[in-house]
C-alpha cells in the first residue's frame, strides 16, 4: 500500500503540540455532548467561557503580565483548529482572544490594558467587536453609529447588528463615527462596558436565527445615548479607528482560514471512513472510481490549503505578512472548504443531509466563511488593488 506522509506544519513545536492535544481533548469533552443544547439555547453556557479561562484558552497570545498565556499568533491557530475539529461552531472564543483583545492590546494606553484584558483571559469578561449595522457591512466608512463628545464622556447613538458573542458580551468594542463629515477618518473604536445589571440605552437585539453556527450568539446591539467615558476610546486620539481595523483585519482573516484548513481535513477523513463502511452494489461506496477520483481531488486541494495557510501563519508570526496575501489565505480556503465540504456531504448520500452526521452540520456552518470577517468579493478587490 501506498503512505502517505502527512505535511508537517513547519510552524508546530512539542509546545504548541500539547496545547492542542490539550485543547482537542477540552472541545470534545466539555463541548460535544452540549452542542445540540447550545444550538437550541442559541448561545454557549456562560460558565463554558470560564472554564476555557480556567485551562489557558482564553487570550492565549497575550503577554503574561496581562492575564494572557504570553503565546503567539500560533498558539491561537492551534486552539481554532482544536476547536474546529471538535464541529464547535458555537463558541466565539476566536473573536474574544485573537481579534478583540488585540485590539486593547496593540493600541489601549497601559490602564485600559490591566483593566480588561486580565478579565478578558480568565472569562470574567466576554469580549465582542461592532462594526456592522444594518444598513453597511462591506462598507465600513459608511457606519452611522455616532459617538459625540460630550465633556469627559461619549454619548453613542447607533445600531449594530450580527455580531457574534452579541448576547453574552460584557464588552463590546464598537466602531462609531467620531466625525461625522469624514469617512474612514470619521471612524473611532471605543470599547463600551456592561455590567451585569446593564446599561442606561444600551439594548440587546434578538439573537439571531441563523442556517448554522447555531449555537452562537449572533445578535443585534442598539445603543441609544450611552454614556462611556471618553477614556475608553482605543488609540491616541479620534478617527484612528479604520487604520487600526485595517491593522487587526489581516490576523481575524488568518483566523478564518484556520478555520478552513481544519474543516477540509475532519470532513474529508470523515467521509473516507464513512465510504469505506458504506456499500452499494456489493462494493464500499469507497471502491467506485467516482469517489476515488473526487476524494483524491480533495485531499490535494486541502494539502494545498494547508500549506499556503502555514506560509501565512509563517509570515505573521515575523509580522511580515501583508494585506493581499491574508486576503488570499480568506477567500480561496474558505472557497475551497465550501467546495469540499460540499463533496463530502455528497459521498454520504441521503445521509449527509441528517444533521445527526457531521458533515451535515460542517456543510451549513461553513457557509458563512465567504461571507464574515470581509466577504470574498471584497478580499477579491482588495487582492487587485496590490496589483
Ligand atoms: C454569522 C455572522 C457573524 C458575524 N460577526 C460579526 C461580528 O462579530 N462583528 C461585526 O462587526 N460583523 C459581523 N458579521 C458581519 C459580516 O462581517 C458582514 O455580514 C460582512 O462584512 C458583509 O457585510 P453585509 O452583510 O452588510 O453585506 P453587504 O456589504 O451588503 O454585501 C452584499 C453583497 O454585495 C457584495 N459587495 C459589497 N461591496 C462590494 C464591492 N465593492 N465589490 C463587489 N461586491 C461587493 C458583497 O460581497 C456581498 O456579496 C457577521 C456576519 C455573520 C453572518
Amino acid at each position: 500500500m501506498l503512505t502517505l506522509t502527512p505535511h508537517r506544519t513547519s510552524w508546530m513545536t512539542d509546545e504548541l503540540e500539547d496545547l492542542a492535544d490539550m485543547s482537542l481533548a477540552f472541545f470534545e469533552r466539555e463541548s460535544k455532548p452540549n452542542q445540540k443544547r447550545w444550538a437550541e439555547q442559541q448561545h454557549v453556557d456562560r460558565e463554558f467561557w470560564n472554564r476555557a479561562g480556567e485551562v489557558g484558552l482564553l487570550c492565549a497570545s497575550v503577554p503574561e503580565e496581562y492575564g494572557g498565556a504570553g503565546g503567539s499568533f500560533a498558539h491561537e491557530a492551534v486552539i481554532v483548529e482544536s476547536q474546529a475539529k471538535a464541529y464547535d461552531s458555537a463558541f466565539g472564543g476566536a473573536v474574544h482572544s485573537a481579534i478583540c483583545a488585540h485590539y486593547i492590546l496593540n493600541y489601549g494606553s497601559e490602564s485600559q490594558r490591566e483593566r480588561w484584558l486580565p478579565r478578558m483571559a480568565s472569562g470574567e469578561l466576554v469580549a465582542a467587536i461592532a462594526m456592522t449595522e444594518p444598513g453597511t457591512g462591506s462598507d465600513l466608512q459608511g457606519i452611522k453609529t455616532r459617538a459625540r463628545r460630550e465633556g469627559d464622556e461619549y454619548v453613542i447613538d447607533g445600531a449594530k447588528t450580527f455580531i457574534s458573542n452579541g448576547l453574552l458580551c460584557d464588552i463590546v468594542i464598537v466602531a462609531a463615527k467620531t466625525d461625522t463629515e469624514l469617512g474612514a477618518g470619521g471612524v473611532s473604536l471605543i470599547v463600551v462596558e456592561i455590567p451585569p445589571d446593564g446599561l442606561e440605552g444600551f439594548e440587546r437585539g434578538r439573537v439571531l436565527e441563523k442556517i448554522g453556527m447555531k449555537g452562537q450568539d449572533t445578535a443585534e446591539l442598539f445603543f441609544d445615548g450611552v454614556r462611556v467615558p471618553a477614556g475608553n476610546l482605543i488609540g491616541q486620539g479620534e478617527g484612528e479607528g479604520f487604520i487600526q481595523l485595517m491593522q487587526q483585519l489581516p490576523q481575524e482573516r488568518l483566523v478564518i482560514a484556520v478555520t478552513s484548513v481544519a474543516v477540509m481535513d475532519a470532513a474529508l477523513d470523515g467521509t473516507i471512513a464513512y465510504t469505506k463502511d458504506r456499500t452499494a452494489f456489493g462494493r464500499e461506496i469507497f471502491k467506485f472510481q467516482n469517489t476515488r477520483f473526487k476524494l483524491a481531488e480533495a485531499k490535494t486541494e486541502a494539502t494545498i490549503a494547508r500549506v499556503f495557510c502555514d506560509h501565512c501563519i509563517e509570515r505573521h508570526l515575523a509580522g511580515e505578512l501583508d494585506a493581499p496575501t491574508a486576503s488570499m489565505a480568506k477567500w480561496w480556503l474558505t472557497q475551497k472548504q465550501c467546495e469540499i465540504v460540499d463533496e463530502c456531504l455528497q459521498l454520504h448520500g441521503g445521509y449527509g443531509y441528517m444533521l445527526e452526521y457531521p458533515i451535515a452540520q460542517a456543510y451549513a456552518d461553513t457557509r458563512v466563511q465567504k461571507i464574515y470577517g470581509g466577504t470574498n468579493e471584497i478580499m477579491k478587490e482588495l487582492i487587485a488593488r496590490s496589483l
